[in-house]
C-alpha cells in the first residue's frame, strides 16, 4: 500500500509541475482522448522528470506490454475465437429484426 501512495505522490508531482500529460512522445499523436504519464522502463520511479516521458492511451499499453502480458492476451483470444463465429451470427440477426428491413420482410411474410 505504501508504495502505491508513493507512486501517487510522484505522479502528482509531475502533474504539478510539468502540466496532465497532453501530447505522445512515442508517436505523436495529437487527437487522442486521453495521455499519460508512463516510467521509463530502464528508470525508478524517482521526482525526475527524465524518469517519465508522455504517452497516449494506446502507446501506454504497448509500451507496459511484457511477454507474460502479451501471453495472457493471446491465449484469451483464443478461448474467445470458437465463441466468436455465434457471437457475430447472433448480433447480426438481432440487427435484421430490429432493422427496417427486417420490418419490411416481417410484412411480407405476413
Ligand atoms: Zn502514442
Amino acid at each position: 500500500m505504501e508504495r502505491y501512495y508513493y507512486l501517487k505522490k510522484i505522479h502528482n508531482w509531475l502533474k504539478n509541475n510539468y502540466g496532465k500529460a497532453n501530447k505522445c512522445e512515442f508517436c505523436k499523436i495529437k487527437n487522442s482522448k486521453r495521455y499519460e504519464w508512463a516510467k521509463l522502463k530502464d528508470k525508478e520511479y524517482d521526482f525526475k522528470r527524465e524518469n517519465f516521458i508522455m504517452l497516449c492511451c494506446k502507446c501506454h499499453r504497448n509500451y507496459d506490454m511484457t511477454d507474460e502480458h502479451r501471453e495472457n492476451i493471446r491465449l484469451s483470444q483464443l478461448g474467445n475465437k470458437s465463441r466468436l463465429g455465434t457471437k457475430t451470427s447472433l448480433v447480426a440477426r438481432k440487427n435484421m429484426s430490429l432493422g427496417q428491413l427486417g420490418k419490411k420482410l416481417k410484412l411480407i411474410n405476413q
